[in-house]
């Protein structure tokens, strides 16, 4: 299936070098804003978000106003028609007449990739549930470029919600797309990297380790990228409550860790980092969140000049074939096309929506 326009979905259906490209615009906007502050007069770019944020749908915003654009949307869905039960079919056909470009973020994976088969305008994924969020992977991208300055030859760990953390699936696939860098996942066995970004790593030539605590990972990292237990992923509240402070960073691990390497959150912080680390230099996650609005600048820049037909879907439509993952987009808005790609050795199908595979 084919779209007049261009849509970020998922970062790896660009080569590396568009997602280097945007990064660099990033920093060049970053290092003089003023050079970009009409550059996108007379567009109009739509937020649509299904679930709460601060970040990504204020920095979107932000970005669009510091490019000279204008703004439309809704944060709270209570207040639109999707009250009324309105599919994403139909509000973003809708509202793809009225924007250049959308912005969609919503608790269901692949609700992103629904958006880009229907909508009139541009597409941009800000989070799809606990699948991907390719924005925050383009903002982690450029504050490596510039804390670490570069993007490969890193030990990164990744510590907390590894299983419902869309921005460290994101950040991993792309990550292992640079020569190099090796991975260390930190959690507990029931929050564990899902096996699909797993072989993916692999697939790319990375490797990966699995431990349990911070103190046994963090002396050898050059990165440590904390996450939040996702309680809004879980399925009750004694499952969340049973993984809540596990992993806690305070001052006194941090003594373990190198003089060079760096915290990153995509934040909201809850209480997996102490405030007192705050003040430790090699504390970036509020840098981090700073730097998002630039590469967003950049996206939007990008996303707009190129507009670039779009293939959406890339696999086969099986009929009859249901995606198992009861969080996925198809599983919720029945008149999507149930698209498969095959994997491995062709006896799983991978949901195009989700990622999610099952044997056939
Ligand atoms: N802000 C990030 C996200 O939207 C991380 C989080 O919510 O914990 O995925």
């Amino acid at each position: 299936m084919h779209s007049e326009y261009q849509h970020l979905i998922d970062l790896s259906d660009y080569p590396v070098a568009w997602w280097k490209k945007v990064v660099e615009l990033g920093e060049e906007i970053k290092n003089d804003p003023a050079r970009f502050a009409h550059e996108c007069s007379g567009k109009v770019m739509a937020t649509l978000f299904y679930e709460p944020s601060t970040r990504t749908q204020m920095s979107f915003q932000t970005a669009m106003i510091r490019l000279g654009g204008q703004i439309i949307g809704f944060d709270n869905p209570a207040n639109s028609s999707v009250a009324k039960g309105e599919t994403i079919k139909d509000t973003t056909k809708i509202v793809s007449n009225y924007a250049d470009v959308l912005v969609i973020r919503h608790p269901v994976a692949g609700a992103a990739k629904a958006a880009s088969l229907t909508a009139d305008c541009s597409v941009i994924n800000a989070g799809d549930g606990g699948h991907l969020h390719p924005t925050q992977t383009l903002t982690d991208l450029l504050t490596l470029k510039i804390e670490k300055k570069t993007l490969s030859g890193l030990t990164v760990g990744m510590c907390g919600d590894l299983i419902n953390g869309r921005t460290v699936h994101s950040l991993c696939k792309a990550l292992s797309m640079f020569p190099d860098n090796k991975f260390v996942f930190i959690s507990t066995p029931e929050l564990r990297m899902p096996a699909y970004i797993k072989d993916i790593i692999k697939a790319n030539g990375s490797s990966y380790e699995e431990v349990d605590t911070l103190e046994e990972a963090i002396g050898k990292l050059d990165v440590l990228y904390m996450t939040r237990i996702q309680q809004e992923r879980f399925a009750s509240e004694e499952d969340y409550l049973a993984q809540k402070n596990t992993y806690v960073l305070d001052k006194k691990k941090m003594q373990l860790a190198k003089q060079d390497m760096i915290v990153m959150h995509p934040l909201p912080r809850v209480d997996e980092i102490t405030v007192e680390v705050d003040d430790d230099p090699r504390a970036k996650y509020f840098t981090q969140a700073k730097y998002g609005v630039f590469v967003r600048m950049a996206l939007i820049l990008t996303i707009l000049k190129e507009n670039k037909p779009s293939e959406t879907l890339k696999g086969k439509v099986y009929s009859g074939v249901c995606c198992d993952n009861p969080r996925c987009i198809t599983n919720h808005e029945h008149y999507l096309p149930k698209s498969f790609r095959h994997s491995g050795d062709h006896t799983l199908l991978e949901c195009e929506y989700c990622d999610e595979r099952k044997l056939i």
